[in-house]
């Protein structure tokens, strides 16, 4: 089968995202690598009588609401939304006049994630000699469109792309179908001419599998594939392995 679209996903595929990056923060005596250490000296300005320990626990609880929202609603829960619902669990409500400094906060917060990403100069390379090959777009779920559109600004690969879908910006994550769907109304292909690559079994290689798309399963640690899980058409232990298959 010869495709004419070749679609990516972002995070842990394309790029990495580097948790021991970020600043550390010392909870109960335990060192944490959390975005906490540069968000909560701008929350103390404000509300002083918060403790780390305090601050740290609502931030992780919102984390894992956001993402049992995501996962029940089958939809993108925003980092706006996430903050919100930490705000919340604070007993702060968000009324108009916190609003920028919500933003505040959330803009540190997505400035140290943006830099704990780290994109392999070999998988910029590998765009390279797709580029003149297929299309090629990309699909990530992210909670801050900007952020993302900024990460691959940063290292040079927004240009590769004829499509850049953020599941922020459209209101769907994958797994829905609504994601790949509407990507492929963008590029005017039909699902079948598009092969996707993505390391997540239940997110990309479902959600792809599940509308006639073919796809490469970036399977770094040599995982077995969940049963429910339909197979992939290949499975890859590196990225640069789509060479041999693509070529
Ligand atoms: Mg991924």
């Amino acid at each position: 089968m010869r495709y004419r679209t070749v679609i990516f996903d972002l995070f842990d595929t394309l790029a990495d995202f580097v948790r021991d990056r970020l600043p550390t923060i010392y909870v109960d005596g335990k060192a944490i690598p959390s975005t906490t250490a540069v968000v909560y000296p701008l929350f103390v300005e404000r509300y002083n009588h918060i403790s780390l320990e305090t601050f740290y626990q609502a931030f992780r609880d919102s984390f894992d609401e956001a993402a049992r929202l995501r996962e029940i609603e089958e939809r993108e829960v925003s980092a706006r939304e996430r903050f919100t619902l930490f705000f919340h669990k604070l007993q702060i409500p968000v009324t108009s006049d916190i609003e920028p400094f919500l933003s505040s906060l959330l803009d540190a917060h997505m400035a140290c994630i943006a830099e704990a990403v780290h994109a392999p100069p070999e998988h910029v390379e590998l765009l390279e000699w797709l580029r003149p090959r297929y299309q090629l777009a990309l699909i990530s779920n992210f909670d801050h469109g900007p952020t993302a559109r900024q990460i691959l600004d940063r290292t040079g690969m927004t240009s590769f792309f004829d499509l850049i879908l953020i599941s922020d910006e459209l209101g769907q994550r994958k797994p829905h179908a609504a994601i790949f769907e509407t990507a492929c109304q963008a590029l005017r292909i039909r699902p079948h001419e598009a092969i996707f690559i993505g390391d997540s079994p239940g997110i990309d290689v479902a959600g792809a599998k599940a509308v006639g798309m073919a796809v490469i399963w970036l399977n770094r640690r040599g995982e077995a594939l969940d049963e429910s899980i339909p197979p992939p058409d290949h499975t890859v232990t590196r990225l640069q392995e789509i060479r041999t298959i693509l070529g």
